[in-house]
């Protein structure tokens, strides 16, 4: 098996369920006790939504990528940004390291592909929504998806919920409301989905929250991971 290099603690409240996802998998898959070869770093997130919010992003690369190097040097085959809005620097982190690093976009693409669609409404935080670079453009280049993220006014309250309730792991009903709101006003603008782009939203949604399916970008990623893990 080989060993994943995870990019962790964006936030620690979806870490915990990448972690749980791969280790149940791979020993779903292999049996017996096995369970995943994982080595993460786990970062402080007071210190990564510290760089986010005030758009440092040349030092947060930096740190993302420095980090991707000692996993590779500790023993990873492949790493993966356990979080969307760090694929913002996804091309550096992987050249730092010099191993291959799964990209989140890429199982969401082949999914959602898979699945038919063609028009995506992404939810994420304000970082995802805005720039394009990150998920939606992959999605649009690679696996020619098109992809609708809501207006100003649903960005705000999706990316609020996140770095105030989601990332400390606070979960509620009346945020939930918001979110189907939000989300329900992309199904009305014709998206055939939802793409959960953040790895705590499925925290609060879940597939009982859209009248579309919901693409969740967690465990989508976990899965690919162990699929990796294993070829
Ligand atoms: N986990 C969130 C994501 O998937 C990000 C939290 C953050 O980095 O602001 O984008």
């Amino acid at each position: 098996m080989k060993t994943i290099g995870m990019l962790g603690g964006m936030s620690w409240e979806s870490t915990v369920v990448y972690y749980q996802l791969i280790n149940r998998q791979v020993q779903a898959r292999l049996g017996g006790v096995h369970s995943g070869s994982c080595l993460m770093h786990s970062f402080d997130f007071g210190e990564i939504s510290r760089l986010q919010q005030a758009a440092k992003w040349d030092e947060a690369t930096a740190l993302l990528s420095s980090t991707g190097k000692a996993l590779a040097d500790g023993g990873a085959d492949f790493i993966a940004i356990c979080c969307n809005t760090m694929h913002l620097m996804a091309d550096d982190v992987e050249k730092a390291a010099g191993i291959p690093l799964l990209h989140i976009a890429d199982p969401l693409g082949a999914a959602a592909k898979k699945a038919g669609m063609t028009k995506l409404g992404l939810i994420g935080t304000r970082f995802t929504m805005d720039e394009p670079r990150i998920i939606a453009a992959r999605l649009r280049e690679k696996f020619g998806l098109e992809v609708v993220v809501p207006d100003a006014a649903g960005r705000k309250i999706i990316d609020e919920i996140i770095q105030t309730e989601l990332v400390k792991g606070i979960i509620r009903a009346e945020s939930r409301a918001r979110y189907r709101a939000v989300m329900a006003d992309l199904v009305g603008q014709g998206c055939q989905a939802i793409v959960l782009g953040c790895t705590e939203i499925p925290l609060l949604v879940d597939a009982t929250d859209a009248t579309v399916p919901l693409f969740d970008t967690l465990e989508l990623h976990a899965t690919a991971m162990v699929d990796m893990a294993l070829s």
